[in-house]
């Protein structure tokens, strides 16, 4: 007899210990590795980390041609006055 997950509503064949979903037929409780408590927040948490590795990365150019930008406007300001 097939199973219908509780969970998610897919349709189990017999014998299936756990649905594709992270549900446990055996007992009844959610998997290892399907823990939702962060589910919404996981998505950000991946895109700060991508943003703090790419400033890491990317920071001392930025910080460079921003520099050499200000330098520049400086010295034009300097020079006109
Ligand atoms: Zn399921």
């Amino acid at each position: 007899m097939a199973k219908d997950c509780p969970r998610c509503g897919t349709i189990c064949p017999d014998g299936t210990r756990a649905c594709d979903c992270g549900y446990d037929f055996t007992t009844g409780a959610l998997g290892r590795g399907t823990d939702d408590r962060y589910g919404p927040y996981r998505g950000l948490r991946g895109w700060l980390l991508l943003l703090i590795a790419s400033l890491t990365i990317f920071g001392p150019f930025w910080y460079l041609s921003v520099s050499k930008r200000v330098a520049a406007t400086y010295r034009a300001w300097a020079l006109q006055a």
